[in-house]
């Protein structure tokens, strides 16, 4: 009987087995991911992440335990060692000892990059550190921190460094903006986001987005206090008058030659007042320059106010990282408006759907859903998606995604029997620039070079930082129309059960090639 029941138990195993072959070889040379790829590439692809995994060139980003460790015998005495620091001769103390000097406070942890004059041993030794302080000490395995220009992160964009991040880029287009295409870099890790905005950018191929950009302007709104309403009020009738709205501009353009005071607005609740400085800030985002500017003013103003009491440079009317209204309907940074028409040929080819169902679900969802949720500039299906990858891939302020995502998406029937689609996407609030803060970073930089964007530009200073913002418009505009197309036509979750929850690697060699029924998630 016993052994009746253990050949039946093969029997069933062996059934299994078969079943996988069968699926392993039949069903699986049928994956879409792979119907576009040459078999000889899929063998080459592989090959190239086999050699990855086990190359050295690739082990060095990551390698905790350094090739170069210094072998030597136990740490030399605090006295010994000091007397070398002081010297100046750090590259005579090895990484133990320095941690001594850390640990007995003669060196402040976030100054070890200067103290031992190497940017990349000082983020080595403060790793060491942190591993010592880690209840596991391999945690930092896999975060890499070898081989990176630490000199342009110092000072300018990170403190306290143990590495560095890598996020998956990866490219969106060609994308067809005023008569010109563009390849969108985006990184995010989020599976189907690229592949959606991919399949919208070939839904516009042909027609192309018109972008206008519609003001320029980054704002700083500190908050005063007066003794009374009566010295707050008369403030505000100072400022209005126009004269004296002229010298504060003389202030405030004195301060940089790319900065340019347009107006300012005051907002009164009580004694306090908010002053709401609106300034042109040339391709750098601007929130250094304006807040420049703006004390500069405040120092104006104090001199014929001596009794207002300069509270915050920042008093959340500006409004910066944080939701509110007043971005929404008064802009922030760059305002820009996107549009484009899909005949209804492609709607049903690429989006799988139709105008009627996509506009349909765009006041459904984009509109009313919106305002039952009482939203502020969310009248759109996942513009943060598309805003925050392109923000990465850039080297913007990410949280500068918050207003820089307004947007609200119309969709509107058109053509002579109305099945073809318009759509526009206008953003009033788009935070961005192409020089300081992250961009300045080599890869960063390469994104921006990618879309032609890259630092100042030559002659007409502003214009590289315009362009990036009717571009990320222009990109918001494409992954709209997949998403929406997704949801109209119920490929949503389908997309993303075939596209995140695959095996990795399959579906990222896949995506790029195909981009069928795919939709990126508002969450
Ligand atoms: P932000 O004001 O966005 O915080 P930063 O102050 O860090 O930016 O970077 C802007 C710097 O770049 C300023 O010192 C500015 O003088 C310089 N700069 C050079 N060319 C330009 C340009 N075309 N537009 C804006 N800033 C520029």
């Amino acid at each position: 009987m016993k052994q009746f029941a253990l050949s039946a138990d093969h029997i069933v195993i062996l059934i299994l087995l078969i079943t996988l072959m069968i699926k392993f070889i039949f069903f699986e040379s049928k994956d879409p991911l792979r119907e576009h790829i040459e078999p000889e590439t899929i063998r080459e692809i592989k090959r190239g992440i086999q050699r990855q995994n086990t190359d050295v060139e690739y082990n060095r980003f990551i390698e905790t335990e350094d090739s170069d460790e210094q072998v030597s015998d136990a740490p030399r005495s605090l006295p010994d060692c000091l007397k070398i620091y002081r010297a100046d001769e750090t590259s005579e103390l090895t990484d133990d000892e320095i941690v001594m000097l850390v640990d007995t406070k003669h060196i402040p942890a976030y100054n070890l990059e200067k103290a031992v004059k190497n940017p990349e041993r000082g983020v080595k030794i403060r790793r060491k550190i942190l591993e010592n302080n880690l209840k596991k000490r391999e945690s930092l395995i896999n975060l890499p921190y070898r081989n990176y220009d630490y000199s342009k992160v110092l000072g300018a964009c990170c403190e306290n460094v143990i590495g560095y991040i890598p996020v998956p880029i990866g490219v969106a287009g060609p994308l067809l903006v005023d008569d010109k295409k563009y390849y969108i870099p985006m990184a995010t890790t989020e599976g189907c986001l690229i592949a959606s905005t991919n399949r919208g950018c070939r839904a516009i191929e042909k027609s192309g987005v018109k972008s206008r950009l519609i003001s320029d302007g980054m704002t700083r709104a500190p908050v005063v206090r007066f003794p009374s309403i009566v010295k707050a009020s008369d403030a505000v009738t100072w400022i209005k008058d126009t004269d004296n709205f002229a010298a504060l501009k003389l202030s405030f353009d004195s301060t940089s030659r790319f900065a340019k005071l347009q107006k300012i607005s005051t907002h009164i609740a009580g004694r306090y007042l908010f002053i709401r400085f609106v300034a042109e800030t040339g391709d750098a985002m601007g929130m250094n320059m304006i807040s420049k500017g703006t004390e500069c003013c405040l120092h104006a103003l104090q001199r014929h106010f001596p009794e207002m009491e300069i509270l915050s440079l920042s008093g959340n009317v500006c409004t910066d990282k944080k939701p509110s209204a007043i971005n929404w309907l008064q802009n922030r940074g760059k305002s820009v408006v996107c549009e484009c028409i899909i005949s209804s040929e492609v709607v049903a080819s690429v989006l799988k759907t139709t105008t009627k169902a996509l506009i349909d679900l765009n006041i459904s969802k984009n509109m009313v859903g919106s305002a039952i949720a009482g939203s502020i500039g969310g009248f759109n299906a996942h513009a943060a998606n598309i805003v925050t990858a392109i923000f990465i891939a850039t080297g913007q302020d990410a949280a500068q995604n918050i207003s820089s995502s307004n947007c609200m998406t119309i969709m509107e029937p058109w053509g002579q029997n109305g099945e073809d689609l318009y759509v526009s996407c206008t953003m009033p609030s788009i935070e961005i620039g192409t020089i300081g803060g992250g961009t300045i970073l080599p890869a960063q930089s390469a994104c921006l070079d990618m879309l032609g964007v890259r630092g100042p530009h030559e002659d007409i200073p502003g214009a590289n930082a315009k362009q990036l913002a009717r571009i990320v418009c222009a990109s918001v505009v494409a992954g709209e129309i997949s998403l929406m197309a997704a949801l109209a036509s119920g490929h949503l979750v389908k997309s993303h059960l075939k596209y995140n929850r695959s095996y990795s690697g399959k579906s990222a060699l896949g995506l790029g090639l195909s981009c069928g029924s795919v939709g990126s998630c508002d969450r």
